[in-house]
């Protein structure tokens, strides 16, 4: 891939990284205020599973932030856009549209496919 277009993908990985990461620290900061002033029983509940939602959100974030940094990872080894399973370049739009994947969409349907019948 150019490097032109290596640096735009690295500077959206890293900017969808900082999103993540400020929202992680604003939800954090949310649940320690709730934390702190909560009298009434009914509204602690109502929070206990609020904050279960949260913890969900950003368990899920955690994966996204992961997979970003394999991709940073993947760009610093000139690997990026290379498909992980037989090697060809990913499509560019499919790249676009999700910069954290690591399979051409032949081999991402091959893989689904598979995890269907295995029914996973
Ligand atoms: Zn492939």
């Amino acid at each position: 891939m150019e490097k032109d277009l290596l640096e735009q993908f690295r500077t959206q990985l890293l900017g969808k990284r900082d999103e993540i990461l400020s929202e992680a620290d604003k939800t954090l900061a949310d649940m320690t205020d709730q934390n702190n002033n909560v009298p009434d029983p009914n509204d602690r509940a109502t929070i206990e599973s609020d904050r279960s939602f949260e913890l969900r959100i950003r368990d899920r974030e955690r994966k996204l932030l992961s997979k970003i940094d394999e991709a940073l990872d993947r760009i610093d080894e000139g690997v990026y856009g290379i498909c992980e399973e037989c090697g060809c370049d990913i499509n560019l739009k499919r790249l676009e549209a999700r910069p954290v994947t690591t399979l051409c969409i032949d081999c991402k349907t091959l893989q689904e496919q598979k995890e269907k019948s295995q029914g996973q």
